[in-house]
């Protein structure tokens, strides 16, 4: 399968029919995409998006979030077989909001993958740094350590399934993007990292996408980049027309 992707993160927007709209809007100008493209929509539209997505190949659907044990006492909480039964595909894991708001650390979020991955789905594991930590020069230690805790238990067939997501948090809803450069230099440095733990064929493979402020002029040049695979797009992702703009620039 190709690596390249570009996945939507809606957030909390969109009541189910406002989701019920945008999705048709895309598929109306996109039809058949160029590549893989992924919803990620509120848990409350998550099946009738995937039923939306019927007969519409190349599209999936994604959760935002989801709890690491299987069922159980966990009231408000959603499990990996849950989601997958519902017909997700994907599920975010690891966003810079869900680490700032929820305390979520990547133990907790290799939890997660290997909860998702055991229910058959697939994580889109985000991983950052602060600004901070990008003034000081120190990213590639700090996402490094993240991505080491967060996948470097993972057997070679679990990573597999894996997506990785470089968003640096700055650039998160910012509109700053990290320069293309910037962006390359940190994807190269992620696959060179997979690819000693996991080898070459695996890290060939795996796909790994760039979040933070994706916008249809910025996003050609971004996906032009030889280990950029495509995006995590947030606000961009809910206007249908800079979506299609950003699916066709890959
Ligand atoms: C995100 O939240 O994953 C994201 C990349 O947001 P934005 O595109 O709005 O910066």
């Amino acid at each position: 399968m190709s690596r390249t992707m570009v996945a939507g993160n809606w957030k909390m927007n969109t009541t189910p029919r406002q989701g019920h709209a945008l999705v048709r809007d895309v598929l109306e100008k996109l039809g058949t995409p160029p590549t893989r493209v992924v919803f990620g929509v509120p848990e409350i539209q998550l099946m009738a998006v995937h039923e939306q997505l019927t007969d519409h190949p190349g599209y999936a659907v994604a959760a935002q979030n989801m709890h690491q044990e299987p069922r159980g006492a966990y009231t408000g909480e959603v499990s990996a077989e849950m989601l997958a039964d519902a017909g997700v595909a994907y599920v975010i894991l690891g966003h810079s909001e869900r680490r700032e708001y929820a305390g979520e650390d990547d133990d907790l979020i290799n939890r997660k993958i290997v909860a998702a991955i055991a229910a058959g789905l697939k994580p889109i594991y985000c991983c950052g740094e602060k600004l901070a930590i990008r003034e000081a020069g120190n990213q590639e230690v700090v996402v490094g350590k993240q991505v080491e805790q967060a996948l470097g238990s993972l057997s070679p067939e679990q990573i597999r399934e894996v997506v990785i997501a470089y968003e640096p948090v700055w650039a998160i809803g910012t509109g700053v993007t990290a320069s293309s450069e910037q962006a390359q230099q940190m994807h190269d440095y992620l696959r060179r990292m997979i690819g000693n733990q996991f080898g070459s064929e695996i890290a060939d493979n795996i796909t790994i996408l760039y979040g933070g402020s994706v916008k249809p002029d910025n996003a050609a040049e971004l996906f032009a980049q030889p280990d950029v695979d495509g995006g995590l797009v947030g606000g961009a992702s809910l206007d249908a027309q800079s979506f299609a703009a950003i699916v066709r620039a890959l």
